[in-house]
């Protein structure tokens, strides 16, 4: 009988574990995760980016937990040896239609309370001297992280305080009686005293497994990269990113220097028919069925069809992606990039087709499950870690534990 379960052994199920065993060492805490290794999908297959919290909507949970995650994530880091650079990025303005959007975020920047600088064509310059621009914004606290490193360190201090990893294990059944939860796998039953559900591109479908009407839908959008040849990463000091489109939860495909010195650019976004297709040829008839006939994948679908056939035509078309990188840095030539890993986002869509823009949290009897959690959740996962064992009950023990210290 455990105390909590985690489902899910990605960074933010890891991060609440790790929370939990340092509010309650003496808690029994199990992370049941299905591949062989940890942090496999989307925390493995990330930008690695550190965010600042500079593009989320003030009094968010995003812009909250992304900021107090920032400092977070740095200070852990720090104490534990994981790698990590805070190197800051640029945001970039290449039309003066994207000036004011750029004057926008600089404001939104200001009321997440960040230390942020508009900056000018010539120290654009010396910070990126390969990037054209007609402005930029410098944000100083953005960084890079190796963010297997950090999962694996919330797994080992987990462990270290008795917990439990439980790898190549599926969740595949959840029942709830009066006193516990029952947890079925391909490998076994556990029994807990509360559940959490981390599991990234399936939460919804172990949300309906314990008996949530969920609000919303998973819906996977891959996003694909390229990587500049190594005898062109000096094209690229730190991080160099457009400005977004503010319809849109995705960034834009920006360039990221990675903690191993490569430098990435991407990702794109394109509905991906597996939510763990990785390829473009992936196919999986269940999750593609569930999406064609989800209402509020078209409604979000149908309004923004022009943008979606932009990002099939630059999926296919590495012209296409080209072109869209050469707003930032002109010089480079189709020789300088090389197709390189994809990974796949769990944006949930509501039945009225908006994409949700928060983090979404729901709580159903013994369980509470993390509904929402794309980018910048891999950023704010101390954070996250941190609400979600105020929000879950003690364990039942706790004062036994406190008498027996
Ligand atoms: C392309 C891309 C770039 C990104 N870049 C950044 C970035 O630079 N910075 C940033 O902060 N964020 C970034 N993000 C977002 C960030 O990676 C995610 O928000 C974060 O990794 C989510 O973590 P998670 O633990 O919720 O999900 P995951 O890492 O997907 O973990 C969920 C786990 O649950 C397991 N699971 C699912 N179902 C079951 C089941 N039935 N039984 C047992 N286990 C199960 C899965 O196998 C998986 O390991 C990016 C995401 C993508 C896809």
């Amino acid at each position: 009988m455990y105390d909590y379960i985690i489902v899910g052994g990605g960074i933010v199920g890891l991060s609440t574990g790790y929370a939990l065993s340092e509010k309650y060492p003496h808690a029994k805490i199990a992370v049941i995760e299905k591949e062989q290794t940890l942090s496999f999908h989307q925390t493995g297959h990330n930008s690695g980016v550190i965010h600042s919290g500079i593009y989320y909507k003030p009094g968010s949970y995003k812009a909250k937990f992304a900021r107090e995650g920032n400092e977070a994530m740095v200070s852990f880091c720090r104490k534990y040896g994981v790698a990590y650079e805070v190197c800051g990025k640029v945001i970039v303005a290449t039309s003066k239609e994207e000036l004011p959007l750029m004057d926008n975020l600089y404001r939104r920047g200001l009321q997440n309370g960040l230390n942020v600088r508009k900056i000018g064509v010539e120290e654009l310059k010396e910070i990126e001297p390969h990037v054209n621009g007609l402005g930029a914004i410098h944000v100083p606290s953005t960084g890079i992280v190796d963010y297997k490193g950090v999962s694996h360190t919330f797994a080992r201090l987990i462990q270290e305080k008795g917990g439990d990893i439980i790898l190549a294990t599926k969740v595949e059944k959840i029942s709830e009686r009066k006193d516990r939860i029952t947890v079925e796998t391909d490998r076994g039953t556990f029994q807990s005293y509360y559940l959490i559900n981390c599991a990234g591109l399936h939460s919804d479908r172990v949300a309906k497994m314990s008996g949530l009407q969920t609000k919303a839908k998973i819906v996977p959008f891959r996003g694909e990269y390229y990587e500049l040849v190594p005898e062109k990463r000096h094209l690229v000091n730190h991080l160099i990113y457009p400005v977004p489109n503010p319809n849109f939860p995705f960034l834009g495909v920006h360039f990221t220097r990675m903690i191993n010195g490569e430098v990435h650019a991407g990702p794109n976004a394109v509905l991906s028919f597996k939510r763990e297709g990785y390829t473009k040829t992936d196919f999986n008839i269940k999750d593609f069925l569930e999406v064609m006939t989800y209402s509020g994948f078209w409604k979000m679908a149908m309004p923004n069809i022009k943008e979606g056939i932009h990002e099939m035509i630059r999926s296919f078309s590495k012209q296409a992606f080209l072109r869209s990188l050469r707003r930032l840095i002109p010089e480079l030539t189709e020789h300088d990039i090389v197709p390189t890993h994809a990974g796949v986002r769990a944006q949930a869509i509501m039945r009225d087709g908006s994409m949700v823009d928060d983090f979404l949290i729901d709580a159903s009897g013994r369980s509470v499950h993390i509904l929402n959690a794309p980018s910048p959740a891999a950023t704010a996962s101390i954070s996250i870690g941190r609400e979600i064992s105020v929000q879950v009950p003690e364990p039942p023990g706790v004062h036994n534990y406190s008498k027996s210290m």
